[in-house]
Parts: structure tokens; C-alpha cells; sequence
């Protein structure tokens, strides 16, 4: 029923991965199991179950049918070793963090992370004695300056947000591996159709599924991928225990998005090539930052590491706040929102939205400017975005 399908590309990946046909009926499309919990024919076998010496569903709080396919879809495409579903971005780190981390140990993460991840981090694991420094991970020599003997996690996010600064992960986990941590990468923004860490050297990955992986902007959820065995079974406890699960239907909903991956992430990706080029010629804007143009600081690095720069672009617009606002209040086709990897383009304002809650001094020394605003490109036809920016900017 089910076969391996690693062997295929990419693209015949994400159609097939988790998608085998339901056994007990045939269903082409896999069912929903909206159940909380799974009867067991007799006491030997719920004993057995618990003890784990028999494969099979017990309470859809320890796994669930339908959410472990959309599990072996995505655990699939990164190369991982299984994976575990959450309710959101946010609850994979949480999970992470709370399966892995204690009093006293330490973590280097990356300066520019999405913004809660940060927050939950320093503010609040901090109470439980996590200790953390935020640190430039483009720049290698500051990653092992700030290594401790105690940090466990080295925590990258390439391309970073909203800055679409890159780290390097070959080159982070051979520092993290030589001090005994662990590396933790989020991949949202490339997707594994663009970047797979855990070839690269990451142990685990992490996914806001929002984002990419459904791409229709209907659901939250989150995913957390091991490299081993031996991670999978140290975070699966601190997954039944944090609560943090998905339910089967926004799964449903994610595997049925995860089919069309490949194809959304490169017609998005062609349009924020040009969207990108044209904003770079704009003499309204300051600066823009792409992965795919060569005045990219790190565009070697890029395509090093990357199979594409993907659809996110950041830029400053000349005349900070003031006029950032107003190019932002005046879009028409795009919308105002935070978000990102969606079949429709969304535009935001970093510094007052998603990073908000970050002191003005660590978001300035992060990168994140007044005047920057963040651009996700959907999958619309190119020319109408530009068609778009351009009347926008007009009013500014
Ligand atoms: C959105 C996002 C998150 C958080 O995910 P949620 O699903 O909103 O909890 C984490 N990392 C990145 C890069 C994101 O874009």
C-alpha cells in the first residue's frame, strides 16, 4: 500500500508522499479520522499498545491517522527520521525547546528569527532557566564566540525574517557538532522544495505549516523533523505532554495543500524574480534584499545552498515609516496582512506588525529598519503585482 517515494524528484514527492490508498476502502483521497480516541479488541492489546510493542493508534493526542500521513509527507520530502504534527509554528518550537532544553542550559539562535520565536525564548523559557544569546548567524566567527560548553541548541532560520539575511547551515553544524549541540532549523521560508538542512547538517527542522506547506491561508499548524531515531524518541513525550497537537482536519486540509508545493513555491518564486528586478530599479526604493539578485550579499550562498530564492523579498522604501505606510495603505491586488507563503501575495510592515513585540534597539540591530516592508509573492500573475506596486507607488 504504501511504497518508497524517495526515489522520484521533488515535485513526484509532495503528489505521493503520505498519499498511499486508504486500505480499508480504497479512497483515493485519504479520509479524515475525526476520532479522539481508537478500541482496542481486547486487554492485551491496549497493554501492548501502551507499552509500544505493537504498532497502532491509541488517542489522537499520541497520533493520529490522518495527521501521521501528512507526518510521512513532510518527514519525507526533509529526510528525516518521522515527525510530529503540532497546532502551530510555534508549538513545534515550544515542543522542541520543552523535549530538549532545562535549567541552565543555553541556546544560540539566529538575531533576526521570526519575532515570537525570539519573545518565547528569552522572556519566557528564560523563567525556566533557559539562557540565550542572539547572535548574526551570516557571520560564522560570531556563532562560535558565543558557543558555551552548556549551549545544546544552535537555533538557525535562513533565509531569516524579514531580513532574508542567510546562515550557512554546512558550516553552523560543524561548529555546533564539534561543542555537542544540537543544530535547529526553521525551514518556512524555503521549504524543502528549496532547501533540505538536514542534508546540509541540521538535526532537526522545524515548519510554521501556515505558511508554505498548506499555502491557502486557511489553516495553522506546525512540524517538527528529526534526523534520528534517537531525537524522534526524545521529543515524542514532550509532544503528547505539551498538548501540542494538530487535529486531523487542518491535517487534511495541509496534505491536500502539501500535493501542489513544488508548483506553487516555483510560479511564486518566478513572479518575486521579477517583482524583485523591478523594485530594484525603482528610485523609490532604498534598498531591496532577494536571494535571487546578484546584489544579494549573500548570493553565492544562495545557490550554494538553496535550489531557488524562493518568493520573499524585503525592502526598504525611501523615506522610512511615512512613506512605507503610505505605499502599504494604497495596495490594491495584494494585501495588508502578516503571513506569507500563500497563493496570494501579502504585504507588511515588520517593525510594527510581526516584530513588534522585539525592543526598537534589538529589531535596529537585527536589521529590521522603520522603513521596511515585507513582501510575500503569491502565485498572480507577475505583471499585475508589479502593475500594483506601481500604482501604490505613486501615492507615496
Ligand atoms: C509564521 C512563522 C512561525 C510561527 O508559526 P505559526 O504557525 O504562526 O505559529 C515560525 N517561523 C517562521 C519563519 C514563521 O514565518
Amino acid at each position: 500500500m504504501s511504497h518508497d517515494v524517495k526515489k522520484y524528484s521533488r515535485a513526484t514527492q509532495v503528489v505521493h508522499a503520505g498519499q498511499h490508498v486508504d486500505p480499508a476502502t480504497g479512497a483515493v483521497a485519504p479520509p479524515i479520522i475525526q476520532s479522539s480516541t481508537f478500541s482496542f479488541k481486547d486487554c492485551a492489546q491496549g497493554a501492548a499498545r501502551f507499552a509500544g510493542t505493537e504498532e497502532g493508534y491509541i488517542y489522537s493526542r499520541m497520533g493520529n491517522p490522518t495527521v501521521a500521513r501528512l507526518e510521512e509527507a513532510v518527514s519525507t520530502l526533509e529526510n528525516g527520521f518521522g515527525g510530529f504534527a503540532t497546532a502551530s509554528g510555534m508549538a513545534a518550537l515550544n515542543t522542541v525547546v520543552f523535549a530538549l532544553m532545562g535549567q541552565g542550559d543555553h541556546m544560540v539562535g539566529t538575531s533576526s528569527v521570526y519575532g515570537p520565536s525570539r519573545v518565547v525564548i528569552e522572556r519566557d523559557f528564560s523563567r525556566f532557566g533557559v539562557a540565550s544569546d542572539w547572535v548574526d548567524t551570516s557571520d560564522i566567527e560570531k556563532v562560535r564566540a558565543a558557543m558555551r560548553p552548556e549551549t545544546k541548541i544552535v537555533f538557525v532560520e535562513t533565509p531569516a525574517n524579514p531580513t532574508m539575511v542567510l546562515t550557512d547551515i554546512a558550516a553552523i553544524a560543524e561548529i555546533a557538532h564539534k561543542n555537542g549541540s544540537i543544530v535547529l532549523v526553521d525551514n518556512t521560508f524555503a521549504s524543502p522544495i528549496l532547501q533540505r538542512p538536514i542534508e546540509l547538517g541540521a538535526d532537526i527542522v522545524m515548519h510554521s505549516m501556515t505558511k508554505f506547506i498548506n499555502g491557502h491561508s486557511d489553516i495553522v499548524g506546525g512540524m517538527i523533523i528529526p534526523k534520528t531515531k534517537e531525537l524522534y524518541t526524545k521529543i515524542r513525550p514532550a509532544h503528547y505532554y505539551l498538548g501540542a497537537c494538530m487535529d486531523p482536519h487542518p491535517a487534511w486540509l495541509a496534505l491536500r495543500g502539501f500535493k501542489t508545493l513544488a508548483m506553487r513555491v516555483r510560479t511564486a518564486q518566478d513572479g518575486a524574480q521579477k517583482v524583485a528586478q523591478w523594485l530594484e530599479y525603482n528610485p523609490k526604493v532604498e534598498w531591496v534584499r532577494y536571494p535571487g539578485l546578484a546584489s544579494h550579499p549573500q548570493h553565492e550562498l544562495a545557490q550554494r545552498q538553496m535550489e531557488g530564492p524562493g518568493s520573499l523579498i524585503s525592502f526598504e522604501v525611501r523615506g522610512g515609516l511615512e512613506a512605507g505606510t503610505a505605499l502599504l495603505d494604497s495596495v490594491e491586488l495584494m494585501t495588508l496582512a502578516v503571513s506569507l507563503g500563500g497563493v496570494e501575495s501579502l504585504i507588511q510592515h515588520p517593525p510594527s506588525m510581526t516584530h513588534a513585540a522585539m525592543s526598537r534597539e534589538n529589531r535596529i540591530a537585527a536589521g529590521i529598519t522603520d522603513g521596511l516592508v515585507r513582501l510575500s509573492v503569491g502565485c498572480e500573475d507577475a505583471d499585475d503585482i508589479i502593475g500594483d506596486l506601481e500604482q501604490a507607488f505613486q501615492k507615496v
